[in-house]
Protein backbone atom coordinates (compact mmCIF):
# COMPACT_ATOMS: atom_id res chain seq x y z
CA UNK A 1 0.00 0.00 0.00
CA UNK A 2 1.25 3.75 -0.61
CA UNK A 3 1.96 5.31 2.34
CA UNK A 4 1.28 9.09 1.85
CA UNK A 5 2.45 10.41 5.02
CA UNK A 6 6.34 10.80 4.96
CA UNK A 7 7.46 8.57 7.20
CA UNK A 8 11.46 8.71 8.34
CA UNK A 9 12.23 5.32 10.12
CA UNK A 10 16.25 5.01 11.57
CA UNK A 11 18.84 2.04 10.33
CA UNK A 12 21.43 3.04 12.26
CA UNK A 13 23.74 6.40 13.66
CA UNK A 14 22.89 8.86 10.84
CA UNK A 15 21.44 6.44 8.57
CA UNK A 16 17.26 7.07 7.74
CA UNK A 17 15.18 5.65 5.71
CA UNK A 18 12.56 7.97 4.22
CA UNK A 19 9.29 6.94 2.48
CA UNK A 20 6.53 9.08 0.71
CA UNK A 21 4.24 7.76 -1.83
CA UNK A 22 6.03 4.17 -2.93
CA UNK A 23 9.72 5.98 -3.28
CA UNK A 24 12.23 5.19 -0.97
CA UNK A 25 15.15 7.08 -0.01
CA UNK A 26 17.95 6.26 1.86
CA UNK A 27 20.27 9.20 3.40
CA UNK A 28 23.74 7.96 4.97
CA UNK A 29 22.17 4.21 5.27
CA UNK A 30 25.24 1.86 4.04
CA UNK A 31 28.15 1.64 5.84
CA UNK A 32 29.86 -1.27 8.32
CA UNK A 33 32.60 -0.12 9.95
CA UNK A 34 34.72 -0.45 12.73
CA UNK A 35 37.16 2.41 14.72
CA UNK A 36 34.26 5.67 15.59
CA UNK A 37 32.16 5.36 18.87
CA UNK A 38 29.30 5.25 16.92
CA UNK A 39 26.70 2.13 15.54
CA UNK A 40 27.46 0.48 12.68
CA UNK A 41 24.13 -0.80 10.07
CA UNK A 42 24.00 -4.18 11.65
CA UNK A 43 24.84 -7.40 9.18
CA UNK A 44 21.71 -8.71 9.80
CA UNK A 45 20.24 -5.26 8.13
CA UNK A 46 22.80 -5.15 5.42
CA UNK A 47 21.69 -8.46 4.32
CA UNK A 48 18.25 -7.40 4.26
CA UNK A 49 18.77 -4.12 2.32
CA UNK A 50 21.24 -6.56 -0.21
CA UNK A 51 18.49 -9.37 -0.67
CA UNK A 52 15.76 -6.69 -0.92
CA UNK A 53 13.74 -7.87 2.34
CA UNK A 54 11.16 -5.16 3.99
CA UNK A 55 11.80 -2.68 5.56
CA UNK A 56 14.40 -2.13 3.20
CA UNK A 57 12.69 -3.77 -0.50
CA UNK A 58 12.78 -1.14 -3.64
CA UNK A 59 14.60 1.96 -2.24
CA UNK A 60 15.45 3.61 -5.14
CA UNK A 61 17.81 6.55 -3.82
CA UNK A 62 20.30 6.54 -2.03
CA UNK A 63 22.64 9.77 -0.61
CA UNK A 64 25.45 10.34 1.07
CA UNK A 65 26.35 13.68 3.74
CA UNK A 66 30.06 12.65 3.63
CA UNK A 67 32.99 10.21 3.57
CA UNK A 68 33.42 9.42 6.70
CA UNK A 69 33.22 5.66 8.14
CA UNK A 70 29.78 6.19 10.16
CA UNK A 71 27.85 7.39 7.14
CA UNK A 72 29.20 5.74 4.21
CA UNK A 73 31.40 2.45 3.31
CA UNK A 74 31.85 2.77 -0.20
CA UNK A 75 32.51 -0.92 -0.79
CA UNK A 76 28.66 -1.14 0.75
CA UNK A 77 27.21 1.00 -1.35
CA UNK A 78 29.06 -0.76 -4.62
CA UNK A 79 27.99 -4.35 -3.30
CA UNK A 80 23.87 -3.49 -2.68
CA UNK A 81 24.30 -1.43 -6.50
CA UNK A 82 25.00 -4.43 -7.84
CA UNK A 83 22.20 -6.40 -6.08
CA UNK A 84 19.63 -3.99 -5.98
CA UNK A 85 18.15 -2.00 -8.82
CA UNK A 86 18.73 1.63 -7.15
CA UNK A 87 17.40 4.62 -9.71
CA UNK A 88 19.93 7.52 -8.17
CA UNK A 89 23.20 7.70 -6.35
CA UNK A 90 24.00 11.20 -4.37
CA UNK A 91 27.66 11.27 -3.43
CA UNK A 92 29.91 13.22 -1.78
CA UNK A 93 31.85 15.59 -4.07
CA UNK A 94 35.35 14.97 -2.08
CA UNK A 95 36.38 11.68 -2.82
CA UNK A 96 38.40 8.95 -1.90
CA UNK A 97 39.79 5.99 -4.75
CA UNK A 98 36.76 3.70 -3.24
CA UNK A 99 34.11 6.22 -4.02
CA UNK A 100 35.42 7.60 -6.66
CA UNK A 101 35.20 3.87 -8.36
CA UNK A 102 31.46 3.64 -6.85
CA UNK A 103 30.67 6.42 -9.02
CA UNK A 104 32.09 4.72 -12.31
CA UNK A 105 30.60 1.57 -11.39
CA UNK A 106 27.02 3.85 -11.25
CA UNK A 107 27.76 5.11 -14.26
CA UNK A 108 28.57 1.81 -16.12
CA UNK A 109 25.05 0.78 -14.87
CA UNK A 110 23.72 3.88 -16.30
CA UNK A 111 22.28 4.70 -12.96
CA UNK A 112 21.50 8.02 -12.37
CA UNK A 113 24.40 9.17 -10.13
CA UNK A 114 24.91 12.97 -8.80
CA UNK A 115 27.98 15.01 -6.77
CA UNK A 116 26.59 18.10 -5.41
CA UNK A 117 30.04 19.56 -4.99
CA UNK A 118 28.62 22.54 -3.29
CA UNK A 119 30.52 25.63 -1.41
CA UNK A 120 28.81 26.31 1.90
CA UNK A 121 25.53 27.82 1.61
CA UNK A 122 25.48 27.27 -1.77
CA UNK A 123 22.22 24.63 -2.88
CA UNK A 124 21.26 22.53 -5.71
CA UNK A 125 17.52 20.75 -6.62
CA UNK A 126 16.98 17.82 -8.70
CA UNK A 127 13.37 16.92 -9.06
CA UNK A 128 13.14 12.26 -8.56
CA UNK A 129 9.55 11.40 -9.35
CA UNK A 130 6.24 13.28 -9.02
CA UNK A 131 6.24 15.07 -6.03
CA UNK A 132 9.83 14.21 -4.62
CA UNK A 133 13.03 16.42 -4.91
CA UNK A 134 15.83 16.14 -3.48
CA UNK A 135 18.76 19.17 -2.91
CA UNK A 136 21.63 19.19 -1.44
CA UNK A 137 23.07 21.91 0.54
CA UNK A 138 26.33 22.86 1.05
CA UNK A 139 28.08 22.92 4.31
CA UNK A 140 31.21 22.29 6.45
CA UNK A 141 32.24 19.43 8.84
CA UNK A 142 31.75 20.77 12.59
CA UNK A 143 34.56 20.18 14.65
CA UNK A 144 38.24 21.56 13.90
CA UNK A 145 39.73 18.55 13.42
CA UNK A 146 37.28 18.50 10.59
CA UNK A 147 37.59 21.97 8.70
CA UNK A 148 38.04 21.10 5.81
CA UNK A 149 35.72 18.22 5.36
CA UNK A 150 32.91 19.29 3.05
CA UNK A 151 29.19 17.87 4.22
CA UNK A 152 26.24 18.15 1.97
CA UNK A 153 23.19 18.72 3.94
CA UNK A 154 20.21 16.65 1.74
CA UNK A 155 17.32 18.29 2.09
CA UNK A 156 13.91 16.29 0.70
CA UNK A 157 10.74 17.62 -0.60
CA UNK A 158 8.26 15.16 -0.26
CA UNK A 159 4.26 15.76 -1.18
CA UNK A 160 5.14 19.38 0.05
CA UNK A 161 7.10 18.60 3.16
CA UNK A 162 10.15 19.42 3.67
CA UNK A 163 12.60 17.48 5.84
CA UNK A 164 16.32 18.51 6.22
CA UNK A 165 19.56 15.80 6.94
CA UNK A 166 22.26 17.92 8.69
CA UNK A 167 24.71 14.66 8.81
CA UNK A 168 28.13 16.54 10.49
CA UNK A 169 27.21 19.84 8.95
CA UNK A 170 28.75 22.61 11.38
CA UNK A 171 26.49 25.08 13.27
CA UNK A 172 27.19 28.24 11.48
CA UNK A 173 24.36 30.68 10.56
CA UNK A 174 25.72 31.63 7.08
CA UNK A 175 25.56 28.13 5.75
CA UNK A 176 21.50 27.92 5.71
CA UNK A 177 20.10 31.51 6.21
CA UNK A 178 20.25 32.49 2.76
CA UNK A 179 20.05 29.30 0.91
CA UNK A 180 16.52 28.17 3.37
CA UNK A 181 14.53 31.83 3.38
CA UNK A 182 12.04 30.50 1.53
CA UNK A 183 11.80 26.91 2.90
CA UNK A 184 9.53 26.15 5.58
CA UNK A 185 10.77 23.13 6.95
CA UNK A 186 9.14 20.42 8.33
CA UNK A 187 11.56 18.01 10.02
CA UNK A 188 15.13 18.40 10.43
CA UNK A 189 17.59 16.04 11.43
CA UNK A 190 20.26 17.31 13.57
CA UNK A 191 23.30 15.20 15.45
CA UNK A 192 23.70 15.40 19.42
CA UNK A 193 26.25 17.83 18.96
CA UNK A 194 24.71 20.48 16.97
CA UNK A 195 21.90 20.37 19.58
CA UNK A 196 24.32 20.88 22.44
CA UNK A 197 25.94 23.90 20.67
CA UNK A 198 24.05 26.98 22.01
CA UNK A 199 25.00 28.19 18.46
CA UNK A 200 23.43 25.53 17.25
CA UNK A 201 20.33 25.39 19.03
CA UNK A 202 20.08 29.06 18.04
CA UNK A 203 20.41 27.97 13.87
CA UNK A 204 17.56 25.77 14.82
CA UNK A 205 15.52 28.34 16.75
CA UNK A 206 15.73 31.10 14.56
CA UNK A 207 16.69 29.38 10.25
CA UNK A 208 15.47 26.16 10.67
CA UNK A 209 12.14 26.44 12.79
CA UNK A 210 10.77 23.28 12.20
CA UNK A 211 7.63 21.46 13.44
CA UNK A 212 9.37 18.24 14.42
CA UNK A 213 13.23 17.87 15.43
CA UNK A 214 14.73 14.38 15.39
CA UNK A 215 18.12 13.88 17.18
CA UNK A 216 20.12 11.38 15.50
CA UNK A 217 23.63 10.05 15.19
CA UNK A 218 23.18 8.77 19.05
CA UNK A 219 24.82 5.24 19.12
CA UNK A 220 22.33 2.38 19.84
CA UNK A 221 22.22 1.84 23.34
CA UNK A 222 24.55 -0.94 23.50
CA UNK A 223 26.86 1.03 21.89
CA UNK A 224 26.60 3.90 23.82
CA UNK A 225 30.17 4.17 25.73
CA UNK A 226 30.50 8.19 25.63
CA UNK A 227 26.73 8.20 26.80
CA UNK A 228 25.41 10.70 24.20
CA UNK A 229 21.92 9.48 24.74
CA UNK A 230 22.03 10.76 28.54
CA UNK A 231 23.59 14.38 27.04
CA UNK A 232 20.95 14.61 24.57
CA UNK A 233 18.15 13.63 26.89
CA UNK A 234 19.63 16.60 29.30
CA UNK A 235 19.66 18.91 26.97
CA UNK A 236 15.63 18.20 25.63
CA UNK A 237 14.66 18.94 29.14
CA UNK A 238 16.71 22.17 29.17
CA UNK A 239 16.43 23.23 26.05
CA UNK A 240 12.97 21.48 24.41
CA UNK A 241 10.79 24.02 23.01
CA UNK A 242 6.80 23.31 23.51
CA UNK A 243 6.39 24.04 19.85
CA UNK A 244 8.63 21.56 18.73
CA UNK A 245 8.09 18.18 18.64
CA UNK A 246 11.41 16.80 19.53
CA UNK A 247 12.75 13.40 19.12
CA UNK A 248 15.16 11.10 20.07
CA UNK A 249 16.04 8.16 17.33
CA UNK A 250 18.37 5.80 18.77
CA UNK A 251 17.33 2.10 18.27
CA UNK A 252 17.03 0.91 14.57
CA UNK A 253 13.10 0.88 13.53
CA UNK A 254 12.11 4.11 15.15
CA UNK A 255 9.74 5.84 13.01
CA UNK A 256 8.96 9.45 13.19
CA UNK A 257 6.05 10.56 11.10
CA UNK A 258 5.44 13.69 9.31
CA UNK A 259 1.43 15.07 9.64
CA UNK A 260 0.89 16.99 7.06
CA UNK A 261 1.06 20.76 7.75
CA UNK A 262 -2.02 22.54 8.83
CA UNK A 263 -3.05 24.90 6.48
ZN1 LIG B 1 31.60 12.96 9.97
ZN1 LIG C 1 29.26 11.25 11.91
Amino acid sequence: MLKERVTATLVANAGVLVEYNGVRLLVDGLHHEEGHPFSKVPEETLGRMMDGVDPYASIDYVFFTHEHPDHFTPACAADYLKRQPVKGLFLPAQVSDDSARLYDDAQGRSIFCKRFGLAPGEMERCVLADGVEAAGLGARHMGPQFRNVRNDCILLTLGGSNLLFTGDADHVPEFYEEALSDVVLDAVFVNPLFFHHPKGRAVINEIFRPRYLAIYHVPFEQDDDLQFGKLVARDIERHGRPDVQTRVLQAEGQTLEIAPRPR
